[in-house]
């Protein structure tokens, strides 16, 4: 048995929170670890191949559309040569009454131009997008592929270990140093800084120093349909995504003339289970109806020829938590990316190695990026002083401080 190595940073969890995290300190010059229980990177729901990103524009969580503006313009720059821009279109809900000034007025308020961002009736939608249905046509909208995107960022460098097969299901802390156990007790490595990316395992690997997070899974499933040309669906079908309840990418037309389109996805609370499910399908068929306003369509032309179910991990608040973990120097976490992992993942990078190298905020706070906006992903921010047990930790964990950048960087 080899004896275990010592690193400077770990990263655990191999998908596309830890790949992103440690693409980016291998950029920023460091060496890292990655370990993953699973065989090659992107194998669990980050082996999603559509995912697709927009700014948040829902009314009424002013902290959630700060955070997606800054994290979407992070994330087009990060991607910029795999970023599948095909534009997004978000109808207006059917019980609202669409007001095109009063929409415009709102997205300028949000600080989105109208190169990110555009209220359209009906008619314009229909010119630009295909679309006969008012909302906001989001030009920059864009979709990736999770698994090429992670494989990518994890290709072979230097300065990286990988360590794959690999489930740590402990961590132990002695003087400075962390130290990470497998389920035989076995010590795999050691480190000064460890980045827990492992969504829902964040959970047990914290429990396993006192740690409480508030996390749940929530099963997904998107459907891959087929339409037979000449088909009534065939002429209405996408040319852009579309984002409301539920969504959609773009169908792509086939030789033979048919087409694919892929809609989804079913949001089923506390589940795990990746079984597919035809209930599922169905539900996505009913959201295909709903997202191109097509309610007379027969759901019996939607054929499911494949599908991506995956299990999502959650936060209470629903927001990411991204950030050091006060409470217990040299352990950073980045989890809790629900259907957001392409905006919280570039975020995550950005935010983590400037709280682990501790330095340059200056780039974050030029999108915009607010102490108040680093507290709100803050892990600290569960805790309120009150971690679950008293323990020899107890002492450690009165300090629920949230960690802010020191001002003086930050500008
Ligand atoms: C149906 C569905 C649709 C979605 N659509 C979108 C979308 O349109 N846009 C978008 O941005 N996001 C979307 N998402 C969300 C996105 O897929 C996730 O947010 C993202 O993949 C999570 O990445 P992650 O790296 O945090 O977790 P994961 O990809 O789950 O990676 C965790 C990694 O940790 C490893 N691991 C686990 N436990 C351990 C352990 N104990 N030790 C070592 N390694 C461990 C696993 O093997 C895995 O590789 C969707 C998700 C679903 C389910």
């Amino acid at each position: 048995m080899t004896k275990p190595q010592h690193h400077e940073i770990v990263v655990i969890g191999a998908g596309i929170s830890g790949a992103t995290i440690a693409n980016e300190l291998l950029e920023r010059g460091k060496a890292v670890c990655i370990i993953d229980a699973a065989a090659s990177p992107a194998t669990a729901c980050s082996s999603h191949a559509y995912a697709i990103a927009h700014p948040h524009i829902g009314k009424g969580s002013p902290r959630l559309l700060r955070l997606t503006r800054i994290a979407f313009l992070l994330a087009e720059a990060r991607w910029k040569n795999v970023w599948q821009q095909h534009g997004i279109f978000q109808p207006t809900k059917k019980d609202k009454v669409f007001d095109r000034a009063q929409t415009m007025e709102y997205l300028h308020s949000l600080d989105l131009d109208v190169d990110m961002a555009m209220a359209m009736d009906a008619k314009e939608a229909q010119r630009v997008c295909g679309i006969e249905q008012s909302g906001v046509w989001l030009p920059r909208g864009a979709g990736l592929n999770l698994n090429e995107a992670s494989k990518q960022l994890l290709k072979h460098h230097d300065r990286l270990t990988s360590v794959w097969n690999t489930r740590i299901t402990r961590l132990e802390k002695s003087v400075n140093t962390w130290h990470l156990f497998d389920a035989q007790n076995q010590m795999i490595a050691s480190a000064d800084k460890v980045v827990i990316a492992c969504a829902m395992a964040a959970k047990s690997l914290m429990i396993s120093i006192d740690i409480r997070l508030p996390l749940r899974p929530v099963r997904g499933q998107l459907s891959i349909f087929s339409v037979q040309e000449g088909d009534p669906w065939a002429k209405r079908l996408p040319s852009v995504g579309i984002s409301g309840d539920g969504y959609c990418l773009p169908a792509t037309r086939f030789e033979d003339g048919s087409y694919q389109w892929i809609v989804g996805s079913s949001f089923d609370e506390g589940e795990d289970d990746l079984a597919p499910r035809d209930e599922s399908d169905d539900f996505n068929r009913e959201q295909a109806r709903g997202l191109i306003a097509y309610e007379d369509g027969d759901l019996c032309s939607l054929v499911k020829v494949g599908e991506f179910v995956g299990v999502r991990c959650v936060a209470g608040d629903r927001l990411p938590i991204i950030g050091a973990l006060a409470q217990r120097p040299g352990i950073f976490l980045a989890t809790a990316l629900g259907s957001r992992g392409i905006l919280w993942s570039a975020l995550a990078a950005k935010l983590i190695t400037a709280q682990l190298l501790e330095d340059d905020f200056a780039l974050l706070a030029r999108f915009g990026f607010a102490a108040d906006l680093v507290a709100a992903l803050a892990p600290a921010r569960f805790f309120a002083g009150a971690l679950a047990t008293p323990s020899a930790l107890g002492a450690l964990a009165s300090n629920s401080k949230p960690i802010l950048p020191v001002e003086s960087k930050a500008k």
